[in-house]
């Protein structure tokens, strides 16, 4: 009796630890809570797409990847839902600081929100990474804390000196800050929520009563015109636009004052966000609104193109096999993971590259490519870009690659 009860707290821990890890199919909307959910996109089973492993032969879990759509508040969601302790763990290797492109992206952003809300006190982010933007609205003159699930980039920012606390966004976080802040910002984290109910009270209790609350995230309307299914994983849960943001934020009593939309990550929106009535709205989300086209008719025929699209990848890849030409991903992004998995590309390749040192010498996800530096591609060598959003600036990284493969919106050659 002694050494169950002894066992009790251990067997405790296994069992939350398996009911938060697996969490399964999702049945109802993330953002209304109807069950009104349409499937309309199935990419099989797929590993986490961050999990870059130091040791390609230890075993991996794979999980159902897919899209539906919400009838009653046009959001797009995963059909099925991985536990984020399971996701966000310490092998999270993003530094957002990483790109040239982001880091004016950056700027833009800090110089942007601070013109539209000109905030006077704390200025808080969630998923502030390693310190990056909170950077830019310091130097700005403004108190800021960070607050991100992942240590080692939480390291880096509190060694940067931007406080940051090492935690997911939750009621705990809330009182740890102890105080209002008059700035909430959230850069690509909203679509990587898992409970949005518990999401907006946080919310609503850390924001100051005129306080505002900018969230940017990729654009539903550019995820559909670009093709952009590969940015489906499965810590990225929403791909949304403006209408169902508007439904969700007018059930919390707040309303979405402004919008701006960005090129970043293939196209992005960055909502204001107030309490009702505190700000004075402009037209830009009404326009907005009114070319915001989503439904079953458009994603089922986006389903039929990615379809399409992985057999035209693979008729480009193949071609360039049968020429004996060494293929590389360029890039190991999250998304170019799903696209490896996916189409089956990974068989094509030689390896797999990345800036980051904190990737290079791991094994790409399902594919378990090796990650080397730009540097050890050779001559000749074709590259198929796997971080499309950051084309530009790794063209002009890699001059010794002359025939780029680009997987969207159609997959097509570049000669340089
Ligand atoms: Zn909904």
């Amino acid at each position: 009796m002694g050494g169950w009860r002894k066992a009790y707290p251990f067997i405790n821990r296994i069992i939350k630890r398996i009911l938060s890890n697996t969490v399964g199919k999702i049945t109802k909307c993330m953002m209304c809570g109807s069950e009104k959910l349409f499937p309309f996109l199935d990419l099989g089973f797929h590993p986490h797409s961050d999990q870059f492993r130091a040791d390609p032969m230890q075993p991996e879990m794979t999980y159902p990847l897919g899209l539906q759509f919400c009838e009653d508040c046009q959001l797009v969601q995963l059909t099925y839902l991985v536990g984020r302790e399971e996701l966000f763990t310490e092998d999270y290797l993003y530094e957002s600081s990483i790109t040239e492109t982001a880091n004016k992206h950056w700027q833009e952003f800090a110089d942007d929100v601070c013109g539209v809300v000109k905030p006077t006190g704390l200025v808080v982010e969630i998923g502030s990474n390693d310190g990056t933007l909170l950077q830019k609205f310091q130097e700005k003159g403004l108190e800021v804390m960070g607050i991100d699930p992942c240590l080692e980039v939480t390291q880096i920012a509190n060694k940067k000196g931007i406080t940051t606390l090492t935690n997911f966004f939750n009621k705990q976080v809330v009182s740890a800050i102890g105080r209002k802040a008059s700035l909430i910002i959230g850069s690509n984290v909203f679509a990587h929520l898992d409970d949005y109910q518990k999401f907006g009270r946080n919310i609503k209790s850390l924001l100051a009563d005129d306080g505002v609350l900018v969230l940017e995230s990729p654009y539903i309307m550019n995820f559909i015109k670009d093709m952009q299914y590969d940015t489906c994983y499965h810590q990225h849960m929403l791909y949304t636009g403006l209408i169902p943001m508007k439904k969700y934020f007018e059930g919390l009593g707040m309303e979405i004052f402004d919008v701006k939309f960005t090129p970043i990550h293939g196209g992005s929106f960055r909502c204001y966000i107030a309490r009702k009535g505190k700000r004075l709205q402009t037209m830009a989300e009404l326009n907005a609104i009114e070319k915001e086209i989503v439904n079953i008719s458009v994603l089922s025929e986006f389903a039929v193109n990615v379809q399409e699209n992985r057999y035209k990848l693979i008729e480009i890849l193949n071609k360039f096999a049968n020429e004996g030409k060494t293929i590389v991903a360029i890039s190991s992004p999250a998304k170019g993971q799903t696209l490896l998995n996916y189409t089956g590309a990974g068989k094509y390749l030689a390896f797999a590259t990345d800036k980051s040192k904190l990737k290079q010498g791991r094994y790409t996800p399902g594919t378990h490519l090796l990650i080397k530096s730009d540097a050890d591609v050779p001559d000749g060598a074709v590259g198929l870009i796997l971080a499309w959003n950051f084309f530009e600036e790794i063209k002009r990284n890699n001059p010794q690659i002359k025939t780029w493969v680009v997987p969207n919106p159609i997959p097509y050659v570049k000669e340089i």
